[in-house]
């Protein structure tokens, strides 16, 4: 399965977002200039050059990155993506916001995030397990199962994870090494309930924001914007709370239907036809309207810079669930709280992932298998946990739940830099 996306608008710069929402936490917290300076920028990011010998027999050179942003609270942890529109400022956002991330759920991580300029889609086999192979030796120099342990993200999953373990533990004293990588598949160590991790997080979140808003689920209404694996398990599960899915899109188009659409039956349709576009009895839409639609629950499940000033004042949803990383711009934001919106933002609703990573890591290092069930119980208390400790954030200063994420994060990796100080 892979978590996928659809384009964003890409004149917004998703670094200056992050450190747009930086900012706004260093002010509320008074953060000395120092430390905001050491926050602002990534320790280190590598940029390779990927060869690789396509089909056709022509060589193709393709462009990858990692950024790793803070390492305070622990080894650096994010998903490696495959996107035409990765970009070195895009991972660098993002290894930021899973500093942020790690923090928020209380897990023993820093930062990381890696991607490769490519179109996934138009490529075989062949040329991914080339290209991923290619990349995993690039950076295997700067990842190691205690410094950096990369994930999936964006149009990558299991068969990627796979193909870098395989070529990491080649490559580092040829004996396998399952614990240098997340979201793997189950037969090479992946955890039960990883798969469904991020969509699972989201739902416990959803209903902890609905009992602080007094919503009934049995009677909320979902939209959401991309049908991928976040997007999938997310809507399947709150649906499973009693929500009806209204609309739902990919990067191919979208469907809305009054009456509610069975989201196991989606998911069957978007399998055999690659879209959810043509799902019967439902209406067309398209990927910006599924954002205005009338309902209680909103969530954007695609890439970056989706919710914004020009069409926030449109959403008519009570609570905005980000299941993607960064879909929503500062001046979006205001404009939601200004609404009276609530945002689970994403570096909260989707920590579910890095936390069965983290659940994962832990099995492979302790060569332990754990049940589903004690995985899906341990992911409910450790977000029900990070849920409350934002809102309580979000009630002391009197900000959005974002700001209030960002300000827990900040003060969590702010203490470890602290206390362990500068050296040399
Ligand atoms: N790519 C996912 C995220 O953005 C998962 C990261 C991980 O499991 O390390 O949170």
């Amino acid at each position: 399965m892979v978590e996928s996306g659809k384009s964003s608008s890409a004149s917004i710069n998703p670094f200056e977002v992050a450190l747009t929402q930086l900012d706004e936490a260093a002010k509320l917290i008074k953060l000395d200039s120092g430390l905001h300076k050491v926050l602002a920028s990534p320790k280190r990011v590598l940029i390779v050059s990927i060869p690789v010998k396509m089909d056709n027999g022509r060589i193709e050179v393709f462009t990858g990155f990692r950024s790793q942003h803070n390492d305070a609270r622990g080894p650096y942890k994010g998903g490696i993506r495959y996107h035409p529109q990765v970009s070195i400022d895009e991972v660098k956002a993002l290894s930021m916001w899973m500093t942020w991330k790690c923090a928020v759920a209380d897990i023993p991580y820093g930062g990381g995030k890696g991607g490769i300029i490519c179109n996934p889609k138009q490529m075989s086999e062949g040329e991914l397990e080339r290209m991923t192979r290619r990349y995993a030796y690039g950076i295997a120099d700067i990842i190691g199962p205690r410094t950096d342990i990369p994930a999936p993200d964006v149009y990558t999953g299991g068969k990627e994870m796979a193909w870098i373990m395989d070529t990491y533990s080649a490559l580092k004293g040829n004996f396998v090494q399952p614990e240098i990588i997340t979201g793997k598949p189950i037969a090479l160590g992946g955890s039960l309930g990883r798969n469904e991790a991020t969509g699972r997080g989201l739902s416990i979140t959803v209903r902890e924001a609905a009992k602080k808003l007094k919503i009934n689920l049995k009677q909320a209404t979902v939209a959401v914007q991309g049908f991928g694996n976040a997007g999938q398990f997310a809507s399947q599960l709150v649906q499973d709370q009693g929500a009806k899915v209204v609309a739902a899109s990919d990067s191919k188009g979208g469907v809305f239907n009054k009456a509610g659409m069975d989201v196991i039956a989606l998911r069957k349709h978007k399998e055999k036809t690659g879209s959810v576009t043509g799902f019967s009895g439902a209406k067309a839409i398209s990927n910006e309207e599924v954002l205005e639609t009338d309902c209680t629950l909103l969530i954007p499940a695609a890439l970056e810079n989706q919710i914004t000033a020009k069409n926030a004042g449109k959403v008519k949803a009570k609570i905005v669930a980000e299941a993607a990383n960064g879909p929503t711009t500062p001046d979006g934001d205001d404009v939601l709280y200004k609404n009276k919106i609530m945002v689970i933002p994403d570096i909260l609703a989707n920590g579910g992932g890095v936390t069965v990573s983290y659940f994962e890591w832990l099995q492979n290092l302790r060569r332990e298998y754990w049940s589903e069930s004690e995985v899906n119980e341990r992911l409910d208390k450790n977000i029900t946990k990070a849920f409350l400790d934002v809102y309580d954030t979000h009630e002391k200063y009197g900000v959005n739940m974002r700001k209030a994420s960002t300000v827990l994060a900040v003060n969590r990796v702010v203490e470890a830099v602290q206390m362990r100080g500068l050296w040399p």
